[in-house]
């Protein structure tokens, strides 16, 4: 399959994965990385960026 920046951008861009209960996190990378964010499940802050499969 080819693959395309932008649709690579859009599908992983914004998502994110608790480090601590692998829950999967749609959020804009501006208030991740401000810390902003928790998770929804565990309430952990520490998310990383999704990447790979
Ligand atoms: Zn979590």
């Amino acid at each position: 399959m080819a693959k395309f920046a932008e649709a690579d951008a859009r599908m992983f861009r914004n998502v994110f994965v608790c480090r601590r209960c692998k829950t999967k996190r749609k959020a804009p990378v501006l208030s991740v990385l401000a810390g902003l964010i928790p998770c929804r499940n565990c309430g952990t802050r520490k998310l990383r960026v999704k990447r790979k499969k």
